[in-house]
């Protein structure tokens, strides 16, 4: 595996896309346990990322990235702006300079991103957060020695589906208390596209 500066863009290009797609089906996951907003709130964000690494000529991955994480942070309101700007920035920063980004650095990048959001939300595993979806994805890529589009996307999968039997402790999910229980976690589901579009685009 081996992600180059046009596999970086097209990842944002197809979470976009899956983003704009699946724009309703977020704001409703953040109805019943939240404000209702998410999806809008991400579909703005990453039309606004599409446009600006189209006008952008990159030679690092590590630029996309940090753009990637700017816009998010700027264009994004709500809490799930700064944690997802975070966590891109932090995956910049750990993979800084490098042209190609192989399986080890990706594990690196996906580790730090995972702690930053951690960081910034003050939160950890178990709260029904977006953390659920990032943290077992990078400790996958982590352990595996290569990337495989269905697992990598399966265990996204799964670890949003999980999810839905948490208890929020941390975000506005966490007002509703025990009645949270038995939903997905908006910020959970949009995580899960953003690795459903990884998947698919490090398949090609
Ligand atoms: P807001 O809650 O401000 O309306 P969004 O609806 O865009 O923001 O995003 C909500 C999502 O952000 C939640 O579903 C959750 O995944 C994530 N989130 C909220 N607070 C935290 C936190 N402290 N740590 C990690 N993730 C969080
Ligand atoms: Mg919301
Ligand atoms: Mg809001």
């Amino acid at each position: 595996m081996e992600m180059h500066v046009q596999d970086a863009i097209q990842w944002f290009q197809k979470t976009n896309e899956k983003i704009q797609q699946n724009k309703d089906y977020l704001t409703s996951l953040d109805q019943p346990i939240g404000d209702g907003d998410h999806g809008i709130n991400m579909a703005r964000g990453f039309q606004e990322v599409e446009k600006k690494l189209k006008g952008a000529e990159y030679t690092v991955v590590s630029d996309v990235l940090k753009d990637v994480a700017m816009t998010l942070m700027s264009k994004v309101g709500g809490a799930s702006g700064p944690l997802f700007g975070t966590a891109f920035l932090k995956m910049s920063m750990a993979t800084k300079g490098a042209a190609t980004i192989d399986i080890a650095t990706l594990a690196k990048g996906l580790e730090a991103a995972t702690e930053g959001i951690k960081q910034r939300g003050k939160a950890t595993e178990q709260e029904k957060t977006m953390i659920d979806v990032w943290s077992p994805v990078a400790y996958h890529v982590k352990e595996a020695t290569s990337i495989q589009s269905e697992v990598l996307k399966e265990v996204a999968k799964q670890a949003m589906d999980n999810t839905k039997d948490m208890m929020a402790t941390k975000g506005r999910g966490a007002y509703f208390k025990e009645k949270s229980i038995g939903h997905i976690d908006a910020g959970a589901a949009s995580t899960y596209y953003i690795f459903e579009a990884l998947a698919e685009t490090l398949k090609n």
